[in-house]
């Protein structure tokens, strides 16, 4: 279906879309809105700002018993930010469908502790959903019957497994749907052991509109390097992405330092100061945004012009996120990737991975020229998604009821693999580092 009209959504929806000025479904739209309508269970694995939580909203509201006042649908989320990102864009729908009411549970909000919730859309984040529930029993799940996990991979890696466990336990009958950028390993027991068959839906990155470069890292220093690129651009808003906060806090201080304004946004920023840091650069108060690649995950910045990457991330997977945040809604952007011969391995898996990048280094006047490949396109593109197809192996069948100890089990049969992993890489490290001591240190190109 190539318009929203084609989905004979009811008068109220279609109002909305009209208000909103969407006219046409973005492909996870496409893809999920069917499903969830059906009532399926769904992975939704796609980047940020590909149309997400739209996919999920619209089936909800359209199953929304209005006449029942009580919670039909709960919607999770990691961050503070992306729950009010949500109920802001509930409150469209909240203005035209009178019945229709939204709670959102966040830390910094007042919940009336003797009132039930009568809101049918509940957002917010775990603790504090939770905490509606078992501490001051407010917030009754019978009635729900849409659960949604947003940005779960970042529910999973703040160790929020507990508290959603625990939330798990209060829901019946409830149609799932869980979005993420990526599936970890961790997640696999946990939708074994609550989905009894789920449909995975994965949406590839269009990264048709963004230029990859490459820039070879000047005298050995990628701190100089980033200076020299960031003189050499205008951008109207650049995020540079470094893959630990240690790296992007000293990136910050140091551009601040020389009188560079730049924003900041890392994981350790307490919700006010994400909230006021959000508020700053979408405002356009900077051209230079520091971001580590989980912090900026889910959010939506507009009007990115460059991205670049200061190194490159553990996963590749998130140099697609990275570089998927520039280059939207028609408009060109430039993703840079600051590169050495030590990455010459990672680089190769993303040109197999169809990415095609310039070469770039900075000529004696410190401006950026062309360059020769300097890494040779000689490896494999290992399948950073290999999470991603184990889970359909285990999703595709049905899974019958979980046994006692299965949690146990699974956390030592996980540590087991693990351990034979590190083993792995270790063995793999020394080897090479003999070779190279043999080869006298002789580099990759
Ligand atoms: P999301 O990934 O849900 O955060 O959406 C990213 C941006 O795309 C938001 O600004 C949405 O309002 C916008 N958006 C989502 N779906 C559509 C659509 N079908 N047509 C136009 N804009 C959309």
């Amino acid at each position: 279906m190539n318009s929203f009209k084609d989905y004979n959504f009811n008068n109220k929806i279609n109002n909305v879309l009209d208000n909103i000025n969407f006219t046409k479904p973005t492909m996870i739209q496409k893809e999920v809105i069917p499903l969830l309508r059906k009532n399926i269970n769904v992975v939704g694995i796609s980047q940020t700002g590909s149309g997400k939580t739209h996919a999920f909203l619209l089936p909800i509201i359209e199953n929304i018993n209005l006449n029942i006042n009580k919670p039909q649908a709960l919607i999770l989320t990691p961050t503070r930010e992306l729950a009010i990102q949500i109920a802001n864009n509930l409150t469209y729908f909240t203005n035209e469908i009178d019945d229709l009411k939204v709670s959102l549970l966040i830390g910094g909000t007042d919940l009336d502790e003797t009132q039930e919730l009568t809101s049918q859309i509940i957002v917010g984040s775990a603790g504090r959903i939770l905490d509606a529930i078992s501490n001051r029993h407010v917030l009754k799940l019978d009635y729900i019957k849409y659960t949604i996990l947003d940005e779960a991979d970042m529910i999973f890696d703040d160790n929020f497994i507990k508290e959603i466990d625990k939330i798990m336990s209060f829901i019946k009958n409830s149609c799932f749907g869980v979005f993420s950028a990526t599936i970890s390993k961790n997640m696999q027991p946990f939708f074994r052991k609550y989905f009894n068959g789920i449909k995975v839906v994965e949406i590839k990155a269009d990264l048709s509109n963004i230029e990859h470069d490459l820039v070879f890292v000047k005298e050995d220093d990628r701190y100089l390097t980033l200076q020299l690129l960031l003189s050499n651009i205008n951008p109207y808003l650049c995020l540079v992405f470094a893959s630990t906060k240690e790296l992007v806090n000293e990136i910050y201080h140091k551009l601040n330092d020389e009188g560079i304004k730049c924003g900041l946004l890392h994981g350790d920023l307490d919700n006010r100061e994400r909230t006021k840091m959000l508020k700053r650069i979408n405002n356009l108060e900077y051209n230079i945004v520091i971001c580590s690649d989980i912090a900026s995950r889910g959010i939506d910045i507009e009007g990115v012009s460059h991205v670049i990457s200061y190194d490159l991330p553990y996963e590749l997977i998130y140099y697609t996120h990275r570089a998927g945040r520039t280059g939207r809604a028609k408009y060109t952007g430039i993703s840079y990737v600051i590169y050495d011969n030590n990455d010459a391995k990672k680089i190769g898996y993303l040109v197999k991975s169809g990415i095609n990048f310039n070469y770039l280094t900075f000529n004696d006047n410190n401006e950026l020229v062309s360059s020769k490949a300097i890494v040779r396109n000689k490896y494999q593109f290992k399948n950073d998604n290999n999470d991603n197809q184990a889970l359909k192996k285990i999703t595709s069948k049905k899974i019958k009821k979980v046994k006692p100890g299965y949690k146990k089990k699974r956390k030592e049969q996980i540590e087991k693999i693990m351990k034979k992993e590190r083993q792995a890489k270790i063995k793999e490290r020394i080897k090479k580092q003999r070779k190279q001591r043999k080869n006298n240190g002789n580099s990759f190109n």
